[in-house]
């Protein structure tokens, strides 16, 4: 599992709300054919039904996860695309609780002759719906996480339009991916010459407010010399 997009479950779930590459949001669970599509390429779920009723209720949760990553990366900003609408923690809170209480499950201990001990969670009631069952996975898999040591880590990309969280991999990582670093070191770029270019030209201001949706297409290659 050493693909990109290999990640925690609770992370996997906010990211289904991502840029467009067009200077928009997508969503990837907007109806409840993405939901099937996201439910298929997570591992660790099931795949019950898609229903409408089970993408509204996925979205709950998700809103109450991006509601607590915005916390966990605070007093840096979280992620642009639902800043404004954050749900309150302690709502937040209670969403994911309420949605992890209708599975009990309990710890059991296993131990392979060729392996290590693992702790995994089994069900006390094997026969609980596996609508509600989903839901509460992602809700218990979201406390494991914020619980866990990725929360200190977890960061909201800052490069141009992303609404991305990620985790950092390395102490220094400043954005979720290479094409939002390139993308970000282009605009820093263009914005540097901007200002060169109104400082040397007083008068004619540069006026290009905005910019930076052009940067992507010339990215290739390009490196900003430090200054
Ligand atoms: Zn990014």
């Amino acid at each position: 599992m050493d693909r990109e997009d290999a990640q925690p479950l609770a992370l996997a779930l906010a990211s289904t709300i991502r840029h467009d590459g067009a200077g928009g949001v997508a969503d990837d669970l907007a109806d409840v054919a993405g939901l099937r599509e996201w439910m298929g390429e997570q591992d660790e779920l099931g795949a019950p039904d898609a229903t409408e009723e089970l993408r509204a209720e996925v979205v709950r949760i998700r809103e109450a996860v991006r509601a607590l990553f915005a916390r966990a990366v605070s007093p840096a900003p979280p992620s642009p695309a639902d800043a404004h609408r954050l749900l309150p923690v302690g709502e937040a809170l209670a969403r994911l609780n309420a949605a992890a209480a209708p599975e009990p499950v309990v710890p059991e201990l296993s131990w392979p002759a060729d392996g290590t001990p693992s702790v995994h969670l089994s069900a006390v009631h094997p026969g609980t719906d596996p609508g509600v069952r989903l839901v509460a996975q992602l809700a218990r898999a979201a406390a494991d996480f914020l619980a866990g040591p990725q929360r200190a880590r977890l960061r909201a990309c800052t490069a141009p339009r992303c609404v991305r969280y990620y985790v950092q991999t390395h102490g220094r990582q400043e954005w979720c991916r290479a094409s939002c670093g390139n993308r970000a070191r282009v605009a820093r770029h263009a914005r540097r010459q901007r200002e060169r270019t109104a400082g040397g030209q007083a008068g004619t201001g540069g006026g290009q407010a905005g910019a930076g949706g052009k940067g992507i297409a010339a990215s290739g290659g390009r490196t900003t010399s430090s200054s």
